[in-house]
């Protein structure tokens, strides 16, 4: 086999799912494929997170002699304190009418979460042109977080692609000069998005505090 084949194929494994025991952990982080009984599943593994998605089921019915596997998200950092948000909302109201962006990065080693604003290379009222932050040791990214001026917070087609090979949450700011800004946060998982509906109660409560600050 091609020696680029081999180097692919061991960074990115497919797994049978074994029928009668359970599935060995992933030893690093990374990513694989478990072929299951009912369909494909990708598996990502990161210090902070392990999420487990079905990318489909089989077109035909037809016996798979493996085990099944099935969705799941574990997130081993804990929450996102609420006053980094605070935090980045001071930044975005103070950026407005431009847009500015910041990552929530996550120790692994301490478990202390803190934020780095990104180095802006352009920005304008409808876009953000940044760095990606050169993270040392043991710093993951979890939160990717991005503000939307004076525009309400949402998922535009450029975010979409900004974001479709990384393993984090997605976070927007909107409508940032207003009392009450508003917001979005989705998971990103390598070109799955999930969209988190309710975004954590508290993170409105800081972003409100810093206006009243
Ligand atoms: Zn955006």
């Amino acid at each position: 086999m091609h020696l680029a084949d081999i180097a692919l194929q061991q960074s990115f494994p497919s797994v049978m799912v074994p029928r009668h025991g359970p599935l060995a952990a992933m030893e690093r982080p990374g990513e694989r494929l478990l072929i299951a009984a009912n369909g494909i599943f990708l598996e990502i593994a990161r210090p902070w997170l392990r999420v487990v998605r079905r990318l489909g089921g089989f077109q035909h019915r037809t016996a798979i002699p493996y085990g099944e596997a099935e969705a799941a998200t574990e997130l081993h950092c804990g929450r996102v304190p609420a006053h980094l948000i605070g935090e980045f909302a001071a930044m975005a109201r103070a950026a407005h009418p431009k847009e500015t962006g910041a990552w929530i990065v996550w120790n692994a080693a301490s478990a202390a979460f803190r934020l780095i604003p990104v180095s802006i290379l352009e920005h304008s009222g409808g876009h953000l042109k940044y760095e990606r932050p050169v993270l040392a040791g043991d710093d993951v990214l979890v939160v990717d977080c991005h503000s939307h001026g004076c525009h309400p917070a949402f998922f535009s087609a450029a975010d979409d692609a900004d974001d479709c090979h990384d393993v984090k949450f997605a976070f927007v700011i909107g409508n940032c000069a207003a009392m009450m800004p508003s917001m979005a946060l989705r998971l990103c998982a390598k070109g799955i998005f999930e969209t988190v509906e309710n975004v954590p109660s508290e993170w409105y409560a800081a972003a409100r505090e810093e206006v009243l600050a």
